[in-house]
């Protein structure tokens, strides 16, 4: 097994170290190599994505990715800036589902802006396809309007857009993901109002047939966003398009308290894929030792389980996470009155102790 590591700008060297100091702590055979993305590359190098760290993802079974993200480098050409280095990542591995689980775990629920009832013990999946939608749709762009309210002026248009192989891919990938959790997915669209949209919840109803131990019902965005602060536990699997899947998986996040805990993974076809924490490069913390790892930890987690089929491995990452937070560790971010307060590389030492505690055991 080869893992790409891209560690990033800002906190990303910081919070990976520690997800591979977890991954060394683990009995499993695998190669790592790193490589520079984002504003580090541009310094070195002139762009962001390097023709040698593409490479590199491309080869690889696996990519481990920190964050891009530097303030020295937003007056560049956006071609040129940081962040085109996870897009082109993206782009060029053919990641088109993007995968964020929003959990949250029982010892963090009074971080939450929501009753610590609505929000205990959560386990929510979603599951965004990542590459089309209104985002990527052509033609897009500024023009004479013919028709509309004001024909004759100027306006901004883009185009809405998904293909049966687009929506049957991300439609297999919900409900493979659910076979493996509550057995539930959620479609969310806008039917009622769009095309596109009918067509999506058409071809998930049609997939959803190939999965008939799997419940399926849809949902409007508008409701999902009310329902996601209502009552999140009612959800298993949310599956949903780029831009909608945009908005409800930052409002998940939130749920949960910190955006330091949350992984994510971006996979292809092949199931080949890129794992991140979802927040960014944290520029405001960066190099002081107090960024949370645990997010980056938990996308190794991920990746164990998505990509390199050691469930048995992620399985023990993600219950050594919970030992930590039961034994009152948190880093500043998480930290509230009666825990105690740790730094990124006491919180990835403390992770590593409790896989070994648990070896111990069985
Ligand atoms: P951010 O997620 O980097 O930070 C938002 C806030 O959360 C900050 O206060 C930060 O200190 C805090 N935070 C984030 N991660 C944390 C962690 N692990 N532990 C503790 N606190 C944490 O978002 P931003 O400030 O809007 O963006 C900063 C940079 O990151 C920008 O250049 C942006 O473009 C980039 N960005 C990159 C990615 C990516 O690499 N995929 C994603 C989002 C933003």
């Amino acid at each position: 097994m080869k893992i790409a590591v891209l560690p990033g700008d800002g906190i990303g060297t910081e919070i990976v170290a520690e997800a591979i100091k977890v991954l060394n702590a683990l009995d499993l055979k695998f190669e790592t190599e790193f490589a520079l993305a984002g504003g580090v590359a541009y310094a070195a190098h002139g762009h962001p994505l390097p023709q040698t760290t593409l490479k590199l993802a491309k080869e690889a079974d696996a990519v481990l990715f920190g964050a891009v993200g530097d303030w020295r480098y937003d007056q560049l050409d956006r071609p040129l800036r940081p962040e085109q280095a996870i897009l082109g990542l993206r782009k060029h591995l053919g990641l088109f589902a993007n995968l964020r689980p929003a959990i949250c775990f029982e010892q963090l629920a009074d971080a939450s802006s929501l009753k610590p009832e609505l929000i205990s013990g959560l386990d929510i999946l979603i599951i965004r396809d990542a590459t089309g939608d209104v985002y990527f749709g052509q033609p897009r762009g500024r023009r004479t309007a013919v028709d509309g309210p004001f024909p004759g002026t100027e306006e901004g248009f883009d185009t809405m857009r998904y293909s049966r192989p687009e929506v049957e891919r991300i439609a297999h990938v919900a409900f493979q993901s659910a076979q493996q959790r509550a057995k539930r997915v959620t479609s969310v669209d806008k039917a009622n109002v769009l095309e596109t949209s009918q067509f999506w919840r058409d071809i998930m109803t049609e997939v959803g047939k190939q999965y008939p131990d799997v419940e399926l019902d849809h949902m409007y965005i508008d409701n999902a966003a009310m329902q996601l602060v209502k009552a999140p536990k009612k959800f298993d699997v949310i599956v949903t398009g780029n831009l909608f899947g945009d908005i409800l998986s930052d409002e998940a996040a939130m749920l949960t308290g910190s955006i330091g805990m949350l992984p994510s993974a971006s996979l292809s076809a092949s199931h080949r894929g890129l794992y991140e924490p979802s927040h960014g490069s944290a520029p405001d913390i960066a190099g002081k030792g107090i960024a949370n790892p645990l997010a980056t930890i938990l996308s190794a987690a991920m990746m164990l389980r998505f990509s390199l089929k050691q469930t048995t491995a992620a399985n023990r990452i993600e219950s050594a996470v919970r030992d930590v937070l039961a034994s009152g560790l948190r880093t500043a971010d998480i930290y509230s009155e009666g825990t105690r307060r740790v730094g990124t590389s006491e919180m990835g030492d403390a992770v590593v102790a409790a896989i070994a505690r648990s070896a111990r055991t069985d």
